[in-house]
């Protein structure tokens, strides 16, 4: 029997939700946190009765704390995590090989130490603040769909079924994913062959507080990750223990002995809080969406935790797949968005499987001669500055673009583009902006916004030529896309003046919106939410400038529906959406 089921939460009964995201882990919770921030009706649904409390994912990269200060949730990790500097890659017997983030282009360079249990701990904090609870105890076991809904089938804690008809279906249900298996999608791959020990102990050793630090040696490998209070990360392959069933409970005394075959110095290993052995997978899906399903983190693509990829993988799907929904569900941009999401991530993710596990084979490699190879390799060619930028900006994610992409490479040819800048789908770098009589601004913290941000540049010298030309364009823009796009005036240097049709204008006092997007007098930049660059132009042509955004943009002219799918011909207006605060320009 069917029984029907409606969210009660902060008092806000969720009956139609246009949304419902399948599992409450890091990608579940950032996914519903981010569709609630923009207004859309979301359940999130978890089938175990309280958050896992163990660490996990200890390390949030760079290019993810940039998403959390996109989603306005940087201060807190930033108060509970602790920032390393790179990872030490200590060579048997022949020195050691040193990653240093310290030189990175971004405001966060470093691997910021947190465990994942507090991570989720903080989005799930900011999901409630908008008045979404997790529902518990519900377990996802069928999925259906049809041309214009998804209904998954739920079983509660008494075993009673339960059906929620919605527009769209997230499965970030992890590893072994229901909604996957419920729409037959494959999970292409094979399991890693090694069993690794994860532990989280207490030890005696002064040298790695400071940074993560790998050891290799004959018998396997040993990675220490010192995080908050008193306990580090043991991760760790042991060549002579791997005929041990993976299932078999791991004694401290077992990983002692290996730290001790491995490590040159004594480290002393007590008060285990938790102690595994675990075999990776090391699959992907061959689609992140079918029709009304998608699947992103681990229920999308499943890695080694070595380099520390998976859970931001799966928090960056999360929001490169949030903005793009919600934009479609508020009818502000056309469905074809939706394919962006599959078309960007899946190579990603792709890419960063083959990565983590490349650098977990070369940590477990036992012919002699290859290991030779590697350790020189590491010694020296991490010396050179490119060779270090690069490995810094690949595992830091901060070399993540979507340049590659369709929309991105005919932008490129497109004979209205702006040439010699920042490419579209690139990323685009923070800067600090003035204006007077406020704190300084950060584009960052100007790209909270729930939609598209556009940006005209404008030489202070030449704003008097260019006045009316500016205010037609702004004009043109308000009129077309109203409150669906943010409009900002930077202009390179001098006071703000009033421009028109309600644009900000903001003082770039340091040259670095210019530096960083290679802006100067008359471009145009629209960035999308994610803080990548969706296209520039040159000059101010309204009719140009607005056929541009049109690619991204549905004019504010088409009403906007509240609700898609009608399950009881209740009416639209009757929906209750998600409440909470709402995004503006000074950051929550
Ligand atoms: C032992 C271990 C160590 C790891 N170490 C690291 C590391 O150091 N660095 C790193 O980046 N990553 C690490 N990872 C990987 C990281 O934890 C994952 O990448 C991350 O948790 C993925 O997040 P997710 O939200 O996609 O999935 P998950 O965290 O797996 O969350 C899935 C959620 O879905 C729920 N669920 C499952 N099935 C259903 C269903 N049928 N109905 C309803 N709910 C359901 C589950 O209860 C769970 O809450 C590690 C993983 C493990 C297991």
């Amino acid at each position: 029997m069917t029984a029907s089921l409606s969210s009660n939460v902060n008092n806000v009964k969720v009956t139609h939700p246009q949304v419902i995201v399948i599992g409450a882990g890091p990608t579940g919770l950032l996914v519903a946190s981010e569709l609630a921030r923009r207004k859309v009706a979301v359940r999130i649904i978890d089938k175990r009765d309280a958050r896992q409390e163990i660490s996990k994912a200890l390390v949030v990269q760079a290019r993810t704390l940039e998403i959390m200060d996109l989603c306005g949730l940087i201060e807190p990790f930033l108060r509970r995590g602790y920032p390393a500097p790179g990872l030490n890659i200590g060579l048997h017997g022949s020195g050691k090989g040193t990653v240093d983030l310290r030189r990175l282009g971004t405001r966060y360079p470093y691997l910021l130490v947190i465990p994942q249990n507090e991570t989720e701990e903080l989005i799930e904090t900011r999901l409630n603040e908008f008045g979404i609870k997790i529902e518990r105890g519900l377990e996802l076991v069928a999925v259906r769909q049809d041309a214009d809904s998804a209904t998954a089938t739920l079983r509660d804690r008494e075993a009673k079924i339960h059906e929620v008809r919605t527009s769209y279906l997230i499965g970030c249900d992890g590893t072994h994913s229901a909604v996957r298996e419920a729409i037959g999608m494959p999970f292409e791959g094979e399991d890693i062959e090694f069993t690794t020990f994860l532990a989280d102990v207490k030890l005696d050793a002064h040298f790695i507080r400071s940074r993560i630090t790998n050891f290799t040696g004959q018998r396997g490998f040993v990675s220490i990750l010192p995080f908050m209070g008193e306990y580090a990360r043991i991760f760790a392959v042991d060549f002579t223990k791997q005929d041990i069933p993976v299932e078999e409970k791991l004694e401290l005394s077992d990983l002692q002995d290996t730290v001790d075959a491995i490590v040159p110095q004594r480290v002393e290993l007590h008060d285990p809080r938790w102690i595994t052995r675990f075999r990776s997978p090391s699959r992907q899906v061959p689609f992140m969406r079918q029709r009304r399903v998608f699947l992103a983190g681990d229920a999308a693509h499943s890695h080694t935790p070595a380099g520390g990829e998976g859970m931001n993988s799966g928090l960056q799907d999360a929001y490169n797949f949030a903005w793009r929904l919600a934009t479609v569900l508020r009818r502000e941009g056309p469905e074809t968005l939706l394919d962006g999401y599959h078309e960007e991530r899946h190579l990603v993710d792709e890419q960063t499987q083959r990565e983590t596990d490349r650098m977990f084979r070369s940590f477990v490699l036992t012919n002699p001669l290859l290991k030779a190879g590697r350790d020189l390799l590491f010694r020296s060619a991490l010396s050179f500055p490119p060779v270090q930028r690069k490995i810094s900006e690949d595992l830091s994610n901060i070399g993540i673009d979507y340049t590659f992409t369709q929309a991105s490479q005919s932008e490129h040819h497109s004979e209205d583009a702006a040439q010699d800048c920042l490419s579209a789908g690139a990323r685009v770098p923070d800067a600090e902006l003035w204006r007077p009589g406020k704190p300084f601004v950060r584009l960052y913290e100007c790209l909270r916004v729930p939609s598209m941000s556009l940006f005209a540049y404008v030489a202070a010298d030449r704003l008097d030529a260019d006045r009316a030309l500016i205010g037609s364009l702004m004009d043109a823009l308000k009129r077309t896309f109203a409150d669906r796009l943010a409009r900002t005036i930077v202009i390179d240097e001098g006071l703000p003046q009033e421009v028109n049709a309600g644009a900000e204008v903001l003082v770039d006092h340091k040259g670095q919106f210019a530096s960083g997007l290679g802006a100067v007098h008359g471009r145009v930049f629209l960035i999308r939410p994610d803080g990548y660059l969706a296209l520039h132009r040159s000059g101010w042509s309204p009719e140009k400038i607005v056929a541009a955004v049109e690619l991204w943009l549905m004019p504010a002219v088409v009403p906007k529906a509240d609700v898609l799918p009608q399950q009881s011909g209740e009416p639209a207006d009757r929906l209750q959406l998600a409440s909470g605060p709402h995004p503006s320009r000074t950051g929550r």
